[in-house]
């Protein structure tokens, strides 16, 4: 049973009260009953095994077992710059890059970003991304749920995307690094930003601007991937040479 988070102030006196969507979801989908044993935990603090002693119709009470602390935090913290794809890859992108531990993702409209937010649809969608990395977080057992951000333009973002050391940018042109020979041997930073295109790939002048603010164009190897193909095999890549992101 994966951990679901909950909120500080559920907690009081070594008791928990479950509210929300959560309280729905364990009544109604899992059928959690008193005497069971739930896992909750904060989000990038401790995790509590729960005996659930009371269901209510919109509540659950449960008394702490144990408390554990979360890990100390010694990976490299790891954005994401995700180019806006269709609705099914984004989704798929935003759960698959949760279990390979991205602490914050950025979606990006960058120039040939062909989906792009309907009016009024933007708030609607972000926290459908935010619902679906929570629930990968949980899945995966971490102690900490990713920051979905809300789409910026490429532009914007790579001026800026916060002070972190290493910044890459994949792109698929011939004749760049391979991702794989610029980790080798390279001491781990603690901040790691990753900028992945769209199905139309990054414009020669984003890869340009993306270099004048200290990001380095790398390469995957001669195959061109999908968008979401492509974050995850980079993951993977930092992921085989690192270990755990954060
Ligand atoms: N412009 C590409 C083309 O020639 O068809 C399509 C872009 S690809 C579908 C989407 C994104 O995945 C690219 O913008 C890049 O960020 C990344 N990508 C795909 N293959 C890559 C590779 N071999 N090396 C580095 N990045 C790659």
């Amino acid at each position: 049973m994966p951990v679901f988070f909950i909120e500080r102030d559920a907690i009081r006196n070594g008791t928990v009260s479950i509210t929300g969507p959560l309280a729905r979801h364990l009544k109604g989908s899992l059928r959690v009953r008193p005497g069971e044993t739930v896992w909750l935990g904060e989000s990038g603090g401790p995790r509590y095994q729960v005996r659930i002693t009371a269901t209510y119709r919109d509540r659950l009470t449960g008394d702490i077992l144990s408390e554990s602390a979360p890990p100390p935090r010694n990976v490299p913290r790891l954005t994401v710059g995700l180019a806006l794809i269709n609705r099914d890859h984004m989704e798929w992108a935003i759960q698959k890059t949760t279990e390979l531990g991205v602490a914050r993702l950025v979606p990006l409209l960058t120039a040939r970003t062909v989906i792009r937010p309907k009016a009024g649809r933007a708030n609607h969608l972000l926290t459908r991304w935010q619902r679906i990395a929570l629930e990968a977080a949980q899945q995966s057992m971490r102690w900490t749920i990713p920051t979905v951000m809300e789409p910026v333009s490429f532009d914007t973002w790579c001026v800026d995307p916060g002070q972190d050391a290493c910044r890459w940018l994949l792109w698929e042109k011939p004749g760049r690094t391979l991702l794989r020979n610029r980790l080798r041997g390279q001491p781990r930073p603690d901040a790691v930003t990753l900028a992945v295109g769209p199905e139309g790939g990054f414009d020669a002048s984003e890869v340009d601007l993306a270099e004048r603010h200290g990001f380095e164009a790398v390469s995957l190897g001669d195959y061109i991937l999908r968008t979401e193909s492509a974050v995850l095999a980079a993951l993977a890549i930092v992921q085989y040479e690192w270990g755990n992101l954060g």
